[in-house]
């Protein structure tokens, strides 16, 4: 008899864009005349930089001709992006990282999901964020990490609290971790890191001989020149931390697809009998068994990201959604409420002081505004609300418009 993997009976269904989504039908329909303004969702709206989509005409004609047409590439990428990556992203911040430490993949959600696969099963000891974007979480349940769920907590994981009262950054925990996940700027938060915060996480990763993975998807956000944009800024970082980047919100790439993984050869881990061993050759046995590379015309249109042109591009991108989240976070300031994120980051988290779903509720019924319930993202998301700066600039003034008068 084919059984299942019962893991997977252990996950807590996300009820939450379905729910979203039915009590927006459900007022749409009931009120067909007000058409509401989606502040909910977590994917990019602007075309892409025109850097790329010339880099994907060419890389097709190249594809329509014998002599340049191209089949399997290396699985890890080819070497003129990885050297663009490299260079630009690391070289560039002083960051040692060299070309064959970069994985590319189609995207970052698969990476920091199946990361997991190449640390033990038993006896690891997780500490994951709450609130957080629950791959983390969920993959490590699927791998039979933790045990049930208990009153929306998943036994045997350590929770970094991330509140009001430490402004939504969770400091090292006073346990032990041997797989820990950061993500800055923070998906929902919007929270960043400081230097010293990030100096007292590698330095936890050092004393417990554990590793840090750490999602930077938003980095392209960050603004203040202080706010370090990779782990590897951090001295020792190399020999404690994977970091994960995606080309999705820098530049656009939800429906094009391409992202990087970071693994320095200095990194090891262990096995049952203390031994060390190569993270990056594991990684690697890993990646070029189970994938086979992204395809080649998306990998050029990546590439072009760092030319001098295509970096003006992703600027002028990155700024029209910072200059959104700065209207939305003055708007919600200025009607009392306390709020995080959308000045290094793409998201604004609001302290709403009541129940989220309720919030949410407001929000949908008298300022026809749909934002995204905090308590889908964890424990600690409730009482707050996710409101997102990936909008045009005409339905965010339009949204604020509406919240302010409905909530005055
Ligand atoms: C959007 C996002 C990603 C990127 O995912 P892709 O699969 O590369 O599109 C990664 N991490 C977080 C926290 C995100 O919000």
């Amino acid at each position: 008899m084919i059984r299942i993997n019962e893991n997977y009976t252990k996950l807590k269904a996300s009820y939450l864009f379905s729910d979203i989504a039915k009590r927006v039908t459900a007022y749409t329909q009931a009120n067909p005349s007000k058409p509401v303004i989606r502040l909910g969702i977590g994917d990019v709206t602007e075309p892409l930089p025109a850097v790329c989509i010339e880099a994907l005409h060419q890389a097709t004609d190249e594809m329509a001709v014998r002599s340049s047409f191209k089949g399997y590439g290396p699985e890890q990428g080819y070497a003129f992006l990885r050297e663009a990556i490299a260079q630009h992203d690391y070289a560039g911040r002083g960051c040692a990282i060299d070309a064959d430490e970069i994985f590319v993949s189609d995207g970052s959600k698969c990476d920091c999901g199946n990361i997991q696969e190449i640390f033990a099963t038993e006896g690891l000891r997780l500490a994951i964020p709450d609130p957080v974007y629950p791959v983390y979480v969920d993959t490590n349940v699927m791998a039979g990490r933790t045990g049930n769920n208990v009153n929306g907590r998943y036994e045997g994981i350590t929770y970094l609290e991330s509140t009001p009262a430490n402004g939504y950054v969770p400091s090292v925990p006073t346990v032990g971790a041997d797989l820990i996940y950061l993500c800055f700027p923070n998906n929902p938060t919007g929270a960043v890191a400081t230097r010293a915060q990030l100096e007292a996480w590698v330095a936890y990763a050092q004393k417990n001989q554990a590793i840090i993975l750490f999602d930077s998807a938003y980095e392209a956000y960050i603004r203040n020149p202080e706010i370090p944009h990779s782990i590897y800024e951090i001295p020792g970082a190399r020999e404690v931390a994977i970091e994960f980047r995606s080309f999705s919100k820098t530049a656009g790439f939800t429906g094009t697809r391409c992202a990087y993984t970071v693994v320095p050869k200095s990194l090891q881990a262990f096995d049952s009998t203390g031994r060390p061993h190569s993270v990056h050759a594991l990684w690697n046995r890993r990646h070029t068994t189970k994938f086979n590379g992204v395809s080649y015309p998306v990998q050029k249109a990546a590439a072009a990201i760092f030319t001098p042109a295509g970096q003006q591009q992703v600027k002028a991108m990155t700024d029209f959604y910072l200059a959104n989240a700065a209207l939305i976070r003055t708007a919600m300031t200025k009607l009392g409420f306390g709020c995080v994120g959308g000045d290094n980051a793409p998201y604004i988290w609001i302290n709403t002081g009541r129940d989220s779903w309720e919030f949410f509720d407001l929000l949908l019924n008298h300022a026809q505004v749909v934002c995204t319930p905090g308590a889908g993202f964890g424990k600690c998301g409730e009482g707050h609300v996710r409101i997102s700066a990936f909008n045009s600039r005409a339905n965010v003034e339009q949204a604020l418009e509406r919240i302010a008068s409905a909530l005055r």
